[in-house]
């Protein structure tokens, strides 16, 4: 994938374009991988990064959710588990299973908690990642040395999936250039162009550029996350708003807090929801939480008492409480939940589900849902512009389509490079190119310098943030080391680009005022 190829093309394709999507998160992606793998004319625009808003800022679980269950949400649930088990068997370098175990503190939630997490095997099928089962006091200290001890009557362990979520996402966007789908980003979409009241394209600026563009479509898809109320009103000026954003976020913490291999599930925190401390690339992530918001941004920030709660609560299930100083990055991300129609719920009781409306002129906008269902979300949303577009049918194939780089002897999650799957051989090849790519940027993550190199030439990083919090992670699981390597991170960019030193210089400065940002 190249940016100024991308452009190209858009720049030469004079004709109508089947499916424009709108937003590169999750969901967007989905749509443009299912419509460019039906053989549709597919371009998808967004506005900032690849997953600049909430794909980036998941828990990483690909779930069925067993605090939906928990609701009584068991389509919902069941959902998750099928796509979970797709997800698994398309990207099997991406997704792995990963076990949880509940810690047990009375007999009362050991059999509450056993019969729940069998129902949930139940619920999938043949895809089942394995059987949940209660463990003894002893085995599951054995699992998790570090969980509070105190009047622990034992575990119950079950399995989900875990993955990263945006290499999940470049791995998506990748598998939709290679159906020849066209995907751009830092390309706002700042207006819809109508034809007898009906949608007929839309306009667009490439903020790196400066320059417009105006593009031809039989059918549009708003799949902008939190922000969906903003195209909504291109549309229709005025209208109540759609979506609710509600704020959740992560504390990264070193794995001497979790140690073992065992993710910890508390199903009831003080606040009546469920919290996860999930290992994690040699770290534990730990969240999350549930805040209604007034405001949106690209960049929300983690609220005090938020992160008071989380460690708190760790404080309640580990041994050892984490303090202030032990975090190595906190971030933030914005629920894009379908609003609810009563007064008065609470975030947490919204529904996951996602919701799929057209408009009278026939934007198509899809808001909700989870990462794990972005699949079938998209599945959804494809059959939805073939009826509003009136195109011809064209069935789904992606529950059949493997991901990018599927390589099923790589086991996801083992190290930084097991994402790339089959394109690991060309990480070497850039190390064979030169000296200067050989190694690592950074030992304490294990990242190596021909990530950065290959996030220039085959990913569209722009950015020296593109590359250190998305191409690879390093900002989410060690904000301060990511800072540390920032400079020879902008460096290997620039030779890449072709910028100049004060391209480097405004780099590191942007940079490093970010990733303070996702520090206590
Ligand atoms: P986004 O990722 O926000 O993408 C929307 C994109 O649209 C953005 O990149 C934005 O820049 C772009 N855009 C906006 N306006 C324009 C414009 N005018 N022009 C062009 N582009 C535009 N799900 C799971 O399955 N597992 C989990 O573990 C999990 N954990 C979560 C934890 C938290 C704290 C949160 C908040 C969510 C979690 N989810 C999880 C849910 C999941 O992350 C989201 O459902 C999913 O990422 C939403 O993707 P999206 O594409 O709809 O939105």
């Amino acid at each position: 994938m190249k940016r100024e190829q991308m452009l190209q093309a858009l720049a030469s394709f004079r004709d109508t374009w089947d499916i424009v999507v709108i937003g590169g998160g999750a969901t967007g992606m989905g749509i443009a991988v299912d419509a460019a793998s039906r053989g549709f004319k597919t371009l998808l625009l967004e506005q900032n990064d690849f997953g600049k808003g909430t794909s980036s800022r998941s828990t990483k679980l690909v779930h069925g959710g067993v605090r939906y269950m928990a609701q009584g949400n068991i389509s919902l649930v069941y959902e998750g588990l099928r796509e979970r088990g797709i997800m698994l068997k398309n990207a099997p370098h991406l997704v792995r299973n990963q076990k949880f175990i509940i810690p047990a503190y009375s007999w009362w939630d050991v059999i509450l908690y056993t019969i729940g997490l069998n129902f949930y095997d139940l619920l999938s099928g043949r895809l089942s990642f394995g059987r949940s089962h209660f463990i003894s006091r002893e085995k599951t200290i054995e699992a998790m040395p570090t969980v509070k001890k105190q009047r622990l009557k034992g575990g119950i362990l079950y399995h989900d999936g875990q993955f990263d979520d945006t290499r999940m996402l470049i791995s998506l966007a990748t598998t939709c250039a290679d159906y020849g789908g066209i995907l751009i980003n830092y390309m706002k979409v700042t207006g819809l162009i109508k034809e007898n009241n009906k949608i007929a394209g839309l306009a667009s600026t490439d903020t790196e550029g400066g320059k417009d563009y105006s593009v031809k479509a039989r059918t549009i898809i708003n799949a902008t996350g939190v922000f969906a109320d903003d195209i909504i009103s291109l549309d229709t000026p005025g209208i109540n708003r759609q979506i609710r954003p509600s704020q959740g976020i992560h504390v990264m913490l070193d794995r001497s807090f979790l140690k073992g291999e065992t993710a910890l599930m508390v199903p009831k925190t003080s606040d009546g929801r469920v919290m996860f401390a999930v290992p994690w690339y040699n770290r534990v992530v730990v969240g999350t939480t549930d805040i209604l918001l007034e405001q949106i941004s690209l960049e929300p920030r983690a609220l005090k008492q938020e992160f008071e709660f989380i460690l708190e609560t760790c404080g309640e299930y580990l041994e050892k409480k984490p303090t202030r100083e032990d975090v190595l990055c906190i971030y933030a991300g914005l629920r894009p939940l379908a609003a609810p129609q009563g007064k008065g719920k609470r975030t947490k009781d919204i529904s996951r589900i996602h919701r799929i409306t057209v408009s009278p002129s026939g934007l198509i906008t899809i808001v909700g849902g989870k990462w794990t269902s972005y699949r079938r979300m998209a599945e959804d949303a494809v059959n939805t512009a073939i009826k509003t577009g009136q195109m011809v049918w064209r069935k789904c194939v992606t529950s059949e389509t493997h991901i990018h780089g599927y390589d099923e002897t790589i086991q996801a999650g083992t190290d930084p490079c097991s994402p790339y799957g089959a394109d690991l051989p060309i990480l070497e090849k850039i190390e064979n190119e030169s000296e200067k790519f050989k190694g690592l940027l950074s030992d304490k993550l294990n990242i190596r310098k021909s990530q950065i190199i290959l996030a220039v030439r085959e990913e569209m990083a722009r950015t020296l943030e593109d590359s250190l919090a998305r191409r690879t992670r390093a900002l989410l699981l060690d904000a301060r080391e990511s800072i540390r390597i920032a400079p020879e991170a902008a460096r290997l960019m620039a030779g890449e680009l072709g910028t100049d030193e004060q391209w480097i210089q405004d780099q590191i400065t942007k940079y490093t005022e970010l990733a303070e940002g996702y520090l206590p």
